[in-house]
């Protein structure tokens, strides 16, 4: 196997074991790799620190997805079937009951497998392959999942990021057995449809699980405002949870649409939901002051880039500072980022300057983040992108 050799002085990160290497850590790089290639990742002196996907860049060439001394072979089946099972272990532990059938399987750098997200819904899996080295073994990746018992696996990479050029594995299903996109899911007993071909994403948003049940605990009796709601997370939840009237609002109709179909599919047929297809930021602007007692703020990420921070911090503002200053006193807001660039303390400064602004009291009650199927690399702090606060607002 290949060898990228680190120099002496950049060693810090790597023993700290950070998933990527820079370019200007390198001090020998073999000649002719291709994109995709895996690598071994060599101290200067020829010790092993571990192996990676080679990615021929201007600033990360290496992606690394084992430490380790030991010597071993990542161009087999067993290696990869073994990396899955690890994944689904903790799956199995913590996250999946009777009540929990849709997951994140595996979350990227935060299951050691850089450029590979799998998220499960009910019987069928969703890919997004975001590197060449994830799409040169996706063969091997279907056969570790079907090993798990998952028969029917669909591919939606292409769909969704710019950056892949070079990934050939097709869109569509990547198994024999394919059957309906459009799958039945449970989600802490709250049922929802998923459609992993025409929907958001993968399909569906996991990464709010925690948070949905906690306004499920704030929702009874209450009046809500679902914002930026797609097929309505949050809004099934404050129903099942006894709220007497929910409203979504999304500037997609299909997502107004699954909003209603998955109120109908929980048993709300008796007008306690209805969607709008509107402007989150118009419909704040234009509604009623003191009608809502919670409100849900959870905007797609507005800064997808470290340049475009300080415009999606004025978008946060803007958006947090017109639900201060409508939401009924004793009111609980829901508000969150999930722009990995905007990390949790610029957040909470971003809220606090709206709250001055609103000119009312605000004191928060909890800080969320992105659930257990969703694990932080301690190494990878970047991995961590989703943050929520709960706002009491007086
Ligand atoms: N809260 C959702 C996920 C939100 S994803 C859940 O729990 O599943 C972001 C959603 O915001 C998308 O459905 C997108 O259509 C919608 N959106 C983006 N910009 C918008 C805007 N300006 N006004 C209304 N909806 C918007």
């Amino acid at each position: 196997m290949e060898k990228i050799h680190i120099k002496k002085n950049k060693l810090k990160a790597l023993e700290n074991r950070h998933p990527w290497v820079y370019s200007g850590a390198v001090a020998k790089m073999p000649e002719g790799l291709n994109d995709g290639d895996i690598v071994e990742i060599v101290h200067s002196n020829d010790k092993r620190l571990g192996y990676g996907f080679y990615a021929p860049g201007n600033q990360i060439v290496c992606r690394v997805f084992e430490y380790t001394r030991k010597e071993l072979d990542p161009n087999t089946q067993e290696y990869w079937s073994d990396k899955i099972a690890k994944a689904y272990a903790l799956r199995k532990a913590h996250v999946i009951s009777d009540e929990t059938n849709c997951y994140r399987l595996i979350h990227g750098e935060g299951d050691f497998f850089p450029g590979l997200i799998a998220d499960v819904y009910n019987d069928l899996i969703s890919l997004q392959i975001l590197i060449k080295g994830v799409d040169r073994i996706a063969p091997m990746i279907v056969k570790a999942f079907q090993a798990l018992g998952f028969e029917r696996i669909y591919n939606k990479s292409k769909e969704i990021s710019k950056r892949l050029e070079n990934v050939e594995t097709p869109k569509g299903w990547l198994t024999e057995q394919q059957g309906s996109p459009k799958v039945e899911v449970l989600e802490n007993g709250v049922k929802f449809w998923v459609n992993v071909e025409t929907g958001q994403k993968t399909g569906f948003f996991l990464d709010q699980r925690d948070a949905r049940a906690l306004v499920g605990k704030y929702s009874k009796g209450a009046k809500v405002l679902n914002t930026f709601s797609y097929s309505g997370g949050f809004s099934m939840y404050a129903l099942k949870a006894g709220a007497t009237l929910v409203h979504s609002v999304d500037a997609s109709q299909s997502a107004i649409d699954l909003c209603d179909e998955n109120a109908l599919l929980n048993g709300f047929d008796k007008g306690e939901h209805k969607g709008y297809c509107a402007d989150v930021f118009e419909h704040l602007t234009k509604m009623e002051r003191d009608d809502y007692d919670v409100v849900i703020l959870d905007p797609p990420a507005f800064a997808k880039s470290a340049k475009a921070v300080t415009a999606a911090a004025r978008g946060y503002k803007q958006l947090n500072l017109k639900a201060l200053r409508k939401i009924k006193p004793g009111g609980i807001i829901f508000t969150f980022s999930c722009s990995q660039k905007i990390d949790k303390e610029l957040f909470r400064k971003i809220v606090f300057q709206a709250a001055a602004e609103a000119h009312r009291n605000v004191r928060i009650l909890h800080q969320t983040t992105q659930p257990n199927c969703h694990p932080i690399n301690i190494f990878y702090p970047e991995n961590e992108y989703l943050k929520g606060l709960v706002l009491y607002v007086e």
